[in-house]
């Protein structure tokens, strides 16, 4: 997928703004949604997706809709930091597959570091076990 390709709606994040495919959320409003990445690389890590946008990256993301967007990152990020108290936040977002992009739907990560926690490597992690993500978007949820 290069930098200039079509948006795909049937991206997995379109199926999930859809419902047509499940997630655990922690945040949702009319502008964006925010949920636990099931393949996390850090413990908490969450994406943000906006919503109503067929944005494949923040390249192509229209100017006007960038800053309520960005503002809702921020939000999550602050939640995120309030639950789970790590030592540091990675948010971070990839632009094209030869950048690490695997979803072509614009998200950001929020990478939640702890002090001798290793941060798994991009697009690499295990499969979370759903229960142990559930009771942790609660602690993000309530953080609201
Ligand atoms: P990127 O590689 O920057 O496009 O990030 C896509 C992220 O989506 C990766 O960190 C994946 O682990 C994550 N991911 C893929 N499928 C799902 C899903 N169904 N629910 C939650 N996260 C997902």
């Amino acid at each position: 997928m290069t930098l200039h390709s079509a948006y795909d709606p049937d991206n997995i994040f379109a199926k999930i703004l859809r419902g047509d495919i499940p997630h655990i959320g922690v945040y949702e409003d009319e502008i964006a949604l925010a949920f636990m990445d099931i393949f996390p690389q850090t413990y908490g890590h969450t994406l943000i997706i906006p919503k109503q946008v067929r944005a494949r990256n923040l390249l192509d993301v229209p100017s006007e809709k960038l800053g309520p967007y960005m503002e809702r990152v921020q939000r999550v990020a602050i939640a995120v930091e309030k639950a789970l108290k790590p030592d540091g936040l990675i948010i971070t977002q990839f632009n094209g597959s030869l950048a690490g992009q695997t979803v072509f739907h614009l998200h950001f990560h929020i990478l939640p570091k702890f002090t001798g926690a290793r941060l798994k490597p991009h697009a690499e992690g295990a499969q979370a076990d759903p229960a142990d993500l559930e009771k942790l978007a609660e602690r993000i949820r309530l953080a609201f």
